[in-house]
């Protein structure tokens, strides 16, 4: 699967839909096709994995899921299970084309490494070109014994009618509000302003939080990075940190400060990039490390109704003066 894929808690709003698979997974009674089909952010990718992980395991939980631990769950969580194939749009395309097809389908022909089977997952499947969903319709309708192929959708209607007609349908159901409230709740993210209409699907609004917050993170770790160089001044550095949110912030800061010390550290190979990397060396571990004592206290101040503007600006105050000392020795 995807690097990284993990199985992750199941979400609960699908629940009753997991039931009904597990019941299927008990009875060894799952179809050999099957879409996963149902709105963008309801979590289609997080069911058809659960089921994935449920097929190639051997062991599996009374609630019918993967059991983690044996040797086909640890290959799949390491993203190195053989029995599975994958058919998603090449090269930053958009389509997916009929060689890609011919490859696939002769690949769920070959003999499977462990006796639970090949597994093929087709995502986003409306990527199917004509000439390609055609060139699956064979492989889809008599598919090797064993075999499953599950097919990701937002937009099942896209899809050829013969594609959708030789797979069992399992529509994703939306998220009850007050469920999503729960569940968004206990993900640090605030669902006081949203609508019941996008609370349905959860999904879509984590995923817009993080990318909202890649963007922020960037330009926070570009502020750091002149202040480090002396380009900016503190308090104009601290502007845009002060109209952020706290939380998101104040844990950027912490990692970063980490950041810096292990940067800082002769040979120390830091994950931040060139800039910061160069500042933290420039300003010392000395300096950092008394810097990091005032940015743990930034954080335990942030939950306080202390005046977070002074709080944020005097962090970045701190540090532009360690940078200047260590600049200019004469400057302290
Ligand atoms: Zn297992």
């Amino acid at each position: 699967m995807n690097a990284g894929d993990d199985t992750g808690p199941a979400l609960p709003w699908h629940a009753a839909l997991w039931r009904h698979m597990a019941g299927g997974l008990a009875a060894d009674r799952v179809a050999h096709g099957l879409l996963i089909a149902g709105t963008p952010g309801v979590g289609k990718r997080s069911f058809a994995r659960r089921l994935v992980s449920a097929l190639l395991c051997r062991d599996r939980t009374l609630g019918g899921d993967a059991c983690g631990v044996c040797a086909g769950c640890r290959q799949r969580a390491a993203g190195t299970h053989p029995d599975i194939s994958r058919l998603t749009p090449e090269d930053g395309g958009k389509a997916i084309k009929v060689e890609q097809v011919r490859r696939f389908s002769h690949a769920l022909h070959l003999t499977p490494q462990y006796a639970t089977g090949r597994i093929g997952w087709i995502d986003p499947a409306d990527a199917l070109s004509i000439s390609a969903a055609n060139s699956l319709l064979k492989t889809l309708e008599e598919p090797p014994a064993g075999c499953h192929i599950v097919l990701v959708s937002d937009r099942v209607s896209a899809l050829l009618p013969t594609i959708r007609s030789r797979c069992q349908i399992w529509t994703v159901p939306a998220a009850d509000p007050a469920v999503a409230r729960e569940w968004l709740t206990a993900r640090a993210f605030d669902p006081a302003r949203i609508d019941d209409d996008r609370l349905r699907t959860p999904l879509a609004l984590l995923a817009r939080r993080d990318a909202d917050a890649g963007a922020l993170i960037e330009q926070w770790d570009k502020d750091l990075a002149r202040l480090l160089a002396r380009r900016v001044n503190p308090v104009s550095a601290a502007e845009r940190a002060i109209e952020a949110e706290r939380r998101l912030w104040v844990d950027w800061l912490y990692r970063r400060c980490n950041d810096l010390l292990l940067a800082s550290l002769e040979g120390g190979a830091g994950t931040v990039d060139h800039a910061l990397a160069e500042g933290a060396r420039r300003v010392g571990r000395r300096r950092l490390e008394a810097w990091s004592r005032r940015v743990a206290e930034v954080a335990r101040t942030a939950a306080t109704n202390a005046d977070w503007r002074l709080v944020v600006e005097s962090v970045f105050i701190e540090l532009s003066q360690y940078v200047a000392e260590a600049t200019d020795p004469h400057e302290r």
